[in-house]
């Protein structure tokens, strides 16, 4: 009996190491997927389907507030990312990647 009791917490002390590596794999797996759904999302591609009204004979406008001029700034997550800014009313338009 205690052969038995001693024999499962061992098991379970050589098994749990593995369960909690494999969790923490598919959880961070799992959110890079995420970010790559959400980079799509907002990526100038995602943007040009969602305001195909924003470039008119090649100029670029800001379906906000009309505004033509952008300013670029990293991403605050991820310095990776560039943020793509409306000078004028300060929203985000879109992210790219910075390399
Ligand atoms: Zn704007």
């Amino acid at each position: 009996m205690t052969v038995g009791i001693a024999f499962g917490v061992a098991l379970a002390f050589l098994v749990l190491p593995f369960l909690i590596v494999y969790s923490l794999r598919g959880v961070r797996q799992r959110s890079l997927e995420r970010e790559e759904l959400w980079f799509r999302d907002n990526s100038l591609e995602a943007f040009r389907v969602r305001h195909p009204e924003t470039i008119k004979s090649g100029r670029f406008t800001c379906p906000h507030c009309g505004g033509e001029k952008l300013f670029v700034r990293t991403f605050a997550r991820d310095v990776d990312l560039l943020e793509h800014v409306c000078n004028l009313c300060g929203k985000a338009l879109y992210v790219s990647r910075a390399s």
